[in-house]
């Protein structure tokens, strides 16, 4: 399944959250973007050990603040992120679409064109935002699995 997103231009994108445009913070940005699942800290880590963890985990935090990514949970309950739509903006996710974990290679997916239908809440409730999980086999797994079995 190919995965389209919008091609970043990663300086533009710190500019326009007033962010310096750092090289660790560029390096992440393009690592990310290039992903067709989301990444976790450790992964990061074992890619850019010459960045420090705090480094890594301010960076992140501060991606997340400004609306250029956004967190969801792998199924071990790790922490990943993944490129937010650039509808997105600070304090103001919209990242409404479904997340897919695959049991197999333990990888997330945003599946950015499967969208929630609006929900309405109960009275009392007011929600920051929605995250919708699947589980399963992701196309990669599903084709080794096939092979193996021919
Ligand atoms: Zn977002
Ligand atoms: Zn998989
Ligand atoms: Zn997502």
């Amino acid at each position: 399944m190919a995965q389209t997103r919008n091609k970043f231009d990663f300086e533009d994108l710190l500019d326009k959250h007033h962010l310096k445009k750092t090289s660790p913070r560029l390096r992440v940005l393009s690592m990310m973007a290039s992903k067709s699942t989301a990444t976790s800290q450790p992964d990061l880590e074992s890619v850019m050990n010459d960045i420090d963890r705090v480094t890594l985990y301010r960076i992140l935090n501060a991606f997340e603040e400004k609306g250029i990514i956004h967190k969801v949970f792998d199924l071990n309950g790790t922490a990943n992120y993944a490129m937010c739509s650039s509808n997105c903006g600070e304090h103001h996710h919209h990242d409404e679409h479904l997340h897919f974990n695959c049991t197999v290679c333990k990888n997330v997916y945003c599946l950015d064109d499967l969208h929630l239908p609006p929900v309405s809440l109960p009275e009392g409730f007011k929600t920051e935002g929605f995250t919708l999980y699947a589980n399963g086999t992701c196309p990669k797994c599903t084709k080794k699995a096939a092979a193996k079995s021919a």
